[in-house]
C-alpha cells in the first residue's frame, strides 16, 4: 500500500493539465489494480461502474470513476482520493486562472485597437482572430450590421456553413442559445445601437456558463469597437488627411489625381504614378503587435515624405499600400525617385524598443516593393495607379524589394 502511495505521489507531482492527470492516473490505476477504464468527471453525472466522489471542504466537487470496482481499490482510495481532490482543484484553479488572464489579456488588445485602428476592414479580422484565439473550443463569427438595408452581414470569417447561425443573424427575435446550447450568439450593442451579431459554436461541449459570461463582455468591448469606427468612417469622410501618416486619405487621393491628370493633359507634361507596397507587413504585425505595425507604416510614411519634392503627392491608399504621384517628371526619373526611396527603406533599421519593450529583437528591417508608370495621353484618371499597381504586383511576384515598370 505504501509502495502505490508513493508512486500516486509520484504521479500526480508530476501532473500539470487536467489531461496530463487524467492518462497519467489511468496508467497508475491499470499498472497497480488492472483497470482499463479510469477518468476524473467533474461533472455530477455519472455512468461509471464504480465511482468515488472527491471532496473540497466537504463539498462534492466530482468523482473518480472506474470501470470496475475491487476491495483493494476502496481501500486505497479512501487514503489517496484527499490526495487527489487536492491536485485536481490546484489543476483547475490553475487552469482557470490562465483562462482569465488570457481574457484580460483580450480585452486589453481589444482596448488598444480601439485607440488607434479606425478601419472595419483591418479591425475586424484582428478581433476575428483574437476570440478565436481566446475561445479555443469554439467557432467565432462576427455580423455587421449594414445601415442601409438593417441586414446584419458575415464578416469573419469569410464563410460559414452554419445555417442555424446564419439565420438566427437575420430572425426578428435573436435567439441566444441554441436548443442544444452549443450555440451562443449576443448581439453586439453600443450606445444603445445594434451594431452586429457575434456568435460562438462549440466544437464539443455545450457552452460554459463562464464562457458566457467572457463572451458578454468582450462582445460589449467589440461593439464599442465597432461603434467607434463608423463614428470615425463618419468624420473621415469629411477630412482630407490620414490619421495615421498624415498622408492625403485614399478619397483625397482620387481628387488630387483628377486634377493631376487633367493639368498634365492639358500642359502636355509628363505625369508618373507610384504604387507601393510593405513586404511581408501582415508577419511584422503578427510577430511584433499591432502598435509595431503602426510605427513601421509611420516611419515609412515619413521616409517617403522626406523623399519628395514639395509638389509631389503622396497618399494612404489603403492599409499597408501608399501611392505616389509625381507631376512633371518622366519615367526614367521616376525609376530613380523610386529607387533612392527602396534603398533609403531597405538601408533604415527601425528601432522599435519603445512601442514593444517585451520584444528581444529591437531593431526591424523593412522592405518595399513598387511599381511605376508614366501617363499616356489615351490614359484616364484610373489608369495611372491601375497600371502602376500592376507593376507592382509583378514585382511581388518576382522577389519583392524591387522596382518595376510597367510593361504593356
Ligand atoms: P506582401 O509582401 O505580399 O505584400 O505580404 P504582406 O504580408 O504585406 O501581405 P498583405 O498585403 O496581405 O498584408 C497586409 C497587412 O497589412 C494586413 C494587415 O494586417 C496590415 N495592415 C493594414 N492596415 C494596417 C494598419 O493601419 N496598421 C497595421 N499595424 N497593420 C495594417
Ligand atoms: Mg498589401
Ligand atoms: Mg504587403
Amino acid at each position: 500500500m505504501l509502495e502505490k502511495l508513493e508512486k500516486l505521489s509520484k504521479v500526480l507531482n508530476e501532473s500539470y493539465s487536467e489531461k496530463s492527470l487524467n492518462s497519467s492516473l489511468g496508467t497508475f490505476f491499470l499498472k497497480f489494480f488492472g483497470i482499463e477504464d479510469f477518468s476524473i468527471n467533474m461533472d455530477n453525472s455519472s455512468s461509471a461502474i464504480y465511482s468515488y466522489p472527491i471532496y473540497k471542504h466537504k463539498k462534492h466537487i466530482g468523482n473518480l470513476e472506474f470501470s470496475k470496482q475491487t476491495e483493494d481499490l476502496t481501500q486505497f482510495l479512501d487514503l489517496a482520493a484527499p490526495f487527489i481532490s487536492l491536485k485536481v482543484q490546484n489543476i483547475i484553479l490553475s487552469e482557470k486562472m490562465q483562462k482569465n488572464i488570457n481574457f484580460h489579456e483580450t480585452m486589453k488588445n481589444i482596448a488598444k485597437i480601439i485607440e488607434t485602428q479606425y478601419e472595419l476592414n483591418y479591425v475586424i479580422p484582428i478581433i476575428g482572430e483574437m476570440l478565436d484565439k481566446f475561445f479555443e473550443n469554439n467557432l467565432i463569427y462576427l455580423f455587421l450590421k449594414i445601415e442601409s438595408t438593417g441586414n446584419n452581414v458575415l464578416v469573419f470569417p469569410s464563410a460559414c456553413n452554419d445555417k442555424y447561425i446564419m439565420q438566427n443573424a437575420n430572425r426578428e427575435k435573436l435567439q441566444q442559445v441554441s436548443d442544444d446550447k452549443k450555440t451562443l450568439m449576443l448581439p453586439l450593442k453600443s450606445e444603445g445601437k445594434e451594431v452586429g451579431v457575434i456568435a460562438a459554436k462549440s466544437t464539443n461541449e455545450e457552452i460554459s456558463a463562464k464562457d458566457i459570461e467572457y463572451l458578454t463582455q468582450l462582445a460589449s468591448q467589440i461593439a464599442t469597437t465597432i461603434n467607434r469606427a463608423n463614428v470615425y468612417a463618419e468624420i473621415l469622410k469629411h477630412a482630407t488627411l490620414d490619421a495615421l501618416t498624415g498622408f492625403y486619405n485614399r478619397r483625397q487621393l482620387e481628387e488630387r489625381i483628377k486634377q493631376e491628370v487633367s493639368n498634365a493633359k492639358r500642359q502636355k507634361a509628363p505625369l508618373c504614378g507610384i504604387m507601393t507596397d510593405i513586404d511581408f507587413f501582415k508577419s511584422v504585425n503578427d510577430t511584433y503587435g499591432h502598435a509595431v505595425g503602426d510605427l513601421v507604416l509611420k516611419t515609412i510614411a515619413k521616409i517617403i515624405r522626406g523623399q519628395l519634392r514639395e509638389y509631389d503627392i503622396a497618399g494612404r491608399y489603403g492599409g499597408e499600400e501608399f501611392s505616389i504621384l509625381l507631376p512633371f517628371t518622366k519615367i526614367e526619373e521616376a525609376q530613380m525617385v523610386a529607387e533612392r526611396l527602396r534603398k533609403t527603406i531597405e538601408d533604415r533599421s527601425i528601432d522599435i524598443s519603445k512601442v514593444n519593450p517585451d520584444s528581444e529583437v529591437k531593431t526591424l528591417n523593412i522592405t518595399l516593393s513598387l511599381g511605376i508608370y508614366e501617363m499616356k495621353e489615351n490614359d484616364n484618371d484610373e489608369d495611372l495607379l491601375k497600371k502602376a499597381d500592376k507593376a507592382l504586383y509583378q514585382a511581388k511576384n518576382t522577389g519583392r524589394n524591387k522596382v518595376v515598370i510597367y510593361n504593356e
